[in-house]
């Protein structure tokens, strides 16, 4: 995808971002726009539009997309009160950015999972 997409531009440094962890194949960075005290993006650095591609053509990198969120969550300190992951898909899913990519919300609160 590369140069169309901003999270392949994060992912080959282009486009800086406040990065908290990265593997071979991961990368983890803050929200530009954070929605609770925690919010880290994890993503593949290869590109794949949404969780659903992801899971069908390389369910081994989600695996360990999950696993790099895991360490994320646990060095930002959430394992103790909990915290949320969440992968918006598509239009209905509020997606903006087609670059899958996991959000780790935490540090308070979070309410219901959905607004009515
Ligand atoms: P989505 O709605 O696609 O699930 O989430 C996209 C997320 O990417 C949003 O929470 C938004 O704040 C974040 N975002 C958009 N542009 C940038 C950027 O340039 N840098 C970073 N770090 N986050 C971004
Ligand atoms: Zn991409």
């Amino acid at each position: 995808m590369g140069s169309d997409c901003l999270f392949c531009r994060i992912a080959a440094g282009e486009i800086p971002a406040t990065i908290v962890r990265e593997t071979d194949t991961t990368l983890a960075f803050r929200d530009i726009d954070p929605k609770a005290p925690v919010h880290v993006l994890v993503i593949p650095k290869e590109h794949y539009a949404d969780v659903a591609a992801l899971g069908r053509a390389d369910p081994a990198l989600a695996g360990e997309l999950l696993a790099a969120a895991a360490v994320v969550a646990e060095d930002e300190g959430l394992l103790g009160d909990g915290y949320r992951l969440m992968f918006n898909t598509g239009a209905y899913g509020g997606q903006e950015v087609f670059h899958v990519h996991a959000h780790v919300l935490g540090g308070a609160p979070l309410g219901p999972m959905l607004c009515r």
